[in-house]
């Protein structure tokens, strides 16, 4: 039986060979789940091979280069961890570099591109659903009322129209390529401190605890360096790698739990910003779907371990009766 599980385990690694990093299988129960990406990530790649599996022009610039058609814009800075999609900046905490006279993109930012490109293309593809034309019965019909003629030079200024209620929708930059990883817990942080953002815990991870990268997968920004809301995503959940966050003897909270901080100190300040816990219900409920996660397994650091994080002033109740209005 053993024999068997590390078997199909075997084949379900080899079918994905990008990510190998995020497959080292911590257990039996750590089986990943195989998505297969619409353009196999093989990488890392010169600039202008990724442009043109992409069917994208190329254009180098002293700074970046751009891999651009009519739609789509991709940025890709040289000598550095960051690009754009269609305007919308990351970093993805693997940089750029430069070998002759190419652009080595890393593997990180190849995957997350054509994911991205992918995605345009394929929301740029669906036919625009018409809504069936409603019947109407004749007695319902109003009377046609003669139309009043402007008087003059007179413009009819438009009637101001409410915009349609927005649902908070999940971003797609959230949807990572190719094999996922097992997901079964969520696990909530604060950063402990006024000011911050990914790039800075990203920093403090690798020069002051010795980490590869940020140990988080995401990061929720309060406003001061980052937008009050704005979700910003480690270069570990591209890879699907496991968090490091929340160690415990067995791990499992790092294995398979994905690790969300809010930029503050919610232990001595008081609670996250409203942006923040907005934005944390919307990347809950989308993780909770996608990786059916209950909500009993949405929990704080301090659930794991013998720590205040993500404080006292953390709105658990809140936050539980937020999800779980959409859960029922
Ligand atoms: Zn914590």
């Amino acid at each position: 039986m053993r024999g068997l599980v590390a078997a199909l385990l075997a084949l379900a690694l080899v079918g994905c060979a990008t990510n190998r990093d995020a497959l080292q299988p911590v257990d039996a129960g750590g089986v990943v789940v195989h998505r297969p990406c619409p353009t196999p990530a093989a990488g890392p790649l010169p600039a202008q091979t990724l442009a043109r599996r992409l069917g994208l022009g190329y254009q180098d610039a002293s700074t970046h280069v751009l891999l651009a058609d009519e739609v789509t814009r991709v940025r890709i800075w040289k000598d550095s961890d960051e690009l754009s999609v269609g305007g919308r900046s990351v970093r993805l905490g693997d940089r750029t570099r430069r070998q002759g006279g190419s652009l080595i993109v890393p593997t990180t930012m190849v995957s997350y591109v054509q994911t991205q490109v992918g995605e345009q293309r394929s929301r740029l593809a669906r036919p625009v659903r018409r809504s069936r034309p409603r019947t109407v019965r004749p007695a319902m019909v109003p009377p046609r009322l003669p139309e009043a003629k402007p008087v003059g030079n007179v413009r009819r200024k438009p009637v101001p129209v409410d915009p349609p209620r927005a649902q908070p929708a999940a971003d797609p930059a959230w949807t990572p390529c190719g094999c996922e990883r097992r997901w079964r817990w969520i696990v909530v942080h604060h950063s402990d401190d006024r000011r911050g953002n990914l790039a800075r815990y990203d920093r403090i991870h690798r020069e002051t605890n010795g980490w590869d990268e940020c140990g988080y997968h995401f990061v929720i920004g309060n406003g001061t360096e980052s937008g009050d809301g704005a979700v910003e995503i480690g270069s570990r959940w591209f890879k699907q790698k496991h968090g490091a966050h929340a160690k415990t003897p067995d791990n499992r909270f790092n294995d398979f739990g994905i690790g969300i901080c809010l930029v503050g100190d919610f232990e001595s300040d008081g609670p996250p910003t409203r942006g923040e816990m907005d934005a944390l219900v919307r990347l809950c409920r989308w993780l909770m779907a996608r990786y059916r996660i209950p909500l009993e397994n949405v929990v704080g650091h301090c659930d794991c371990k013998a720590t205040a994080c993500p404080g006292r002033y953390f709105p658990w109740g809140e936050l539980r009766a937020r999800l779980g209005a959409t859960a029922r």
